[in-house]
C-alpha cells in the first residue's frame, strides 16, 4: 500500500468530528442518532485503513469496481473487521447482482428495475438487503434520483420485495458547498419522510444526507447517516479509467 499521511488524515477526522458534535449539541440531538459516512471513493485501501483504524466504521463507496477491489484488499485487514460499507453512486440494474449483499446499505435505489434486479440476487443469496430511495430533490433533469411524484409508487414497489428492506430516503441537493441554501431541501426529503410512513408501515429511520460543505444543516434537519468525503480524506484524486 501507498504511503499514507496518518496525521493529516487524523486532523481532518477529529475535525469533521467535532463540527458533527457541535452540530448535534445545536440541534438537540445524540450522538447516537447521526453516523458518519467517510466516503473514500478514488481514495485508497490504505487511507481507508488508516482511517479505520481510528475508530471509523463506516465507509461509502461510488464505484462498483473500485469498491469491490478494497473490499477484497482490506477483508483480512485486522484494523477493518468492523467496518461497515455503504453504496452512495449511481447504480445501473446490470451492476445490482454485484452489489446485493456485499454492502450493509444501498442508499441508490431510484428504479423499479434496478429495485428488481437486487432482490432477485439478495433472494439468490438467501440474504436480505437494506435499502434507501434516493429522491431527485431538486428535479434536477441530468440527476439520477427518483422524482418526488413517483416516490410513493416506488416506496410501495420496494416495500412489497421480501429480500429488500427499505430503511429511508437519500438525496443530493441541488446546491453545493452552501447549507443555508441547501438546508430547505434536507428539511423537505424529511417531510417526504414522514409522509410515506403511514403509507409503507415502516418506521423509515434513515435520512442519508449532508456532504462535507453542508452536513451541519442536514443534522439539523434530522439527518441521520452524513456522506463525508473531501473533509475527512482531503481533495480526490481525478478518476481515471479502469
Ligand atoms: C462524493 C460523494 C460524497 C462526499 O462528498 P464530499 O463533498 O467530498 O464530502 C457524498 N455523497 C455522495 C453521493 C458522493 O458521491
Amino acid at each position: 500500500m501507498d504511503a499514507v499521511d496518518v496525521p493529516a488524515l487524523r486532523r481532518r477526522w477529529e475535525s469533521v468530528r467535532e463540527r458533527l458534535a457541535e452540530s448535534l449539541r445545536r440541534a438537540g440531538r445524540a450522538p447516537q442518532d447521526v453516523a458518519l459516512i467517510a466516503v473514500s471513493k478514488l481514495h485508497s485501501a490504505g487511507e481507508v485503513a488508516a482511517v479505520a483504524a481510528m475508530g471509523q466504521v463506516d465507509f461509502g463507496e461510488n464505484y462498483v469496481q473500485e469498491a469491490c477491489g478494497k473490499q477484497e484488499e482490506l477483508a483480512l485487514h485486522p484494523a477493518c473487521r468492523a467496518m461497515r460499507w455503504h453504496f452512495i453512486g449511481h447504480l445501473q440494474s446490470r451492476k445490482a447482482a454485484q452489489v446485493a449483499g456485499r454492502f450493509a446499505l444501498v442508499h441508490t435505489v431510484d428504479s423499479r428495475r434496478l429495485a428488481e434486479a437486487l432482490e432477485k440476487r439478495a433472494a439468490a443469496l438467501g440474504t436480505v438487503q437494506p435499502v434507501l430511495i434516493q429522491v431527485n430533490i431538486g428535479a434536477e433533469p441530468q440527476k439520477s434520483g427518483v422524482m418526488e411524484d413517483g416516490l410513493p409508487a416506488l416506496a410501495e414497489a420496494v416495500c412489497a420485495l421480501p429480500h429488500l428492506d427499505l430503511q429511508g430516503l437519500m438525496c443530493l441537493p441541488p446546491v453545493f458547498d452552501n447549507g443555508p441554501l441547501a438546508r430547505p431541501h434536507f428539511a423537505r426529503l424529511r417531510e417526504l419522510r414522514d409522509a410515506l410512513r403511514p403509507l409503507t408501515g415502516l418506521p423509515l429511520l434513515h435520512l442519508s444526507m449532508g456532504m462535507s460543505g453542508d452536513f451541519e444543516e442536514a443534522v439539523l434537519e434530522g439527518a441521520t447517516l452524513i456522506r463525508v468525503g473531501t473533509d475527512i480524506f482531503g481533495p480526490r484524486p481525478p478518476k481515471t479509467l479502469a
